[in-house]
């Protein structure tokens, strides 16, 4: 079997090519969504990450405003900055880029954005409605997978789905998407007692570990669908997933690349997730 690429690319594009239209209609009724992101200090992958965030909102309309911060910062000229941006009118999300360095704590940060601008979906509230199901945001890469996944012909409800990854930002509300779905969900981690067969089970395979190439093709059901988050940099250079592809593709019946395929759907979710934050601070 070869399997069938999911182009996270394509699809992605044309997500963001509605929500450009989309942009264009909400303008005419005065509404420009606008975007902070905060990134402090000088990791070379944040700067990367949060430059395709900015293209993508200039490419599509939303107002992008860049809060470049030293790595020094104290954690509190941090919040304050962030208490600044949730009183702003012309912002409806905040994203502070992660990580963050060592002597800021991550949580405090995340729990001083205004909920309805937490277009990430981190602040226990959005993640306390996401497990309710009643939810105003979802978190971009669990978001942009589900997407991945309906590409496909399979149908979750009553299949065996397979996350390798308990992160708060991918593995476990990736979880709780496909029991939304009705899938049959097991979340592995790096405790968990023979992974290689727990995979073997899976119709739905979901991969956040941050291991290059972990995740061989011996450990993949045959037709499975193979959804590989992982973002590794090998040799100083070449960009590979968590599942080593040449031989996954021979066996999983769909498979995202690395590049070109959750990258790119976090991205489009997350200017999704901005528009919406638009439309709902517009009726409030
Ligand atoms: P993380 O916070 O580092 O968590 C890694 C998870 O993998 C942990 O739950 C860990 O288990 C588990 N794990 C590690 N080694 C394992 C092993 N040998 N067997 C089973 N489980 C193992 O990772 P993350 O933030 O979710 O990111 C994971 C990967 O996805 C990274 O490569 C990251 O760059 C990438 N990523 C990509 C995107 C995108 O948009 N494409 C977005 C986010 C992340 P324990 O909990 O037991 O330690």
């Amino acid at each position: 079997m070869i399997a069938k690429i999911l182009d996270g690319k394509a699809l992605s594009q044309k997500i963001k090519d509605d929500l450009k239209l989309d942009i264009e209609k909400i303008r005419q009724q005065g509404i420009t969504p606008g975007l902070a992101v905060i990134i402090v200090g000088d990791n070379p992958a944040s700067r990367v990450y949060v430059n395709s965030k900015k293209k993508a909102c200039g490419e599509i309309g939303i107002e992008s405003f860049e809060y470049t911060l030293d790595g020094n910062i104290d954690e509190n000229e941090l919040i304050s900055l962030i208490q600044k941006l949730n009183n702003d009118k012309n912002v409806n999300g905040i994203l502070v880029q992660l990580p963050l360095p060592k002597h800021i704590n991550e949580e405090h940060i995340l729990y001083a954005i205004d909920p309805v601008k937490d277009v990430d979906a981190f602040h226990p509230f959005n993640v306390g409605k996401i497990m309710i199901g009643k939810y105003d945001f979802l978190p971009c890469t669990p978001a942009g997978i589900m997407e991945l996944i309906h590409m496909t012909d399979i149908d979750i409800s009553g299949k065996e789905c397979v996350v390798v990854g308990r992160s708060n930002i991918v593995g476990k509300p990736m979880a709780m998407l496909l029991l939304a779905e009705n899938g049959t969900v097991t979340v592995c981690h790096s405790r968990t007692k023979d992974l290689s067969e727990v995979c073997k089970r899976a119709d739905v395979l979901v991969v956040a570990i941050g291991k290059p190439e972990f995740i061989k093709g011996s450990m993949i059901k045959p037709g499975a669908v193979v959804i590989d988050v992982g973002m590794n940099r090998i040799e100083g250079k070449k960009l590979v997933g968590d599942v080593e592809f040449a031989s996954a593709s021979e066996v999983a019946s769909a498979i995202t690349p690395v590049p070109g395929g959750v990258g790119p759907m976090t991205i489009a979710m997350l200017m999704k997730n901005t528009v919406t934050a638009a439309r709902l601070q517009s009726i409030k």
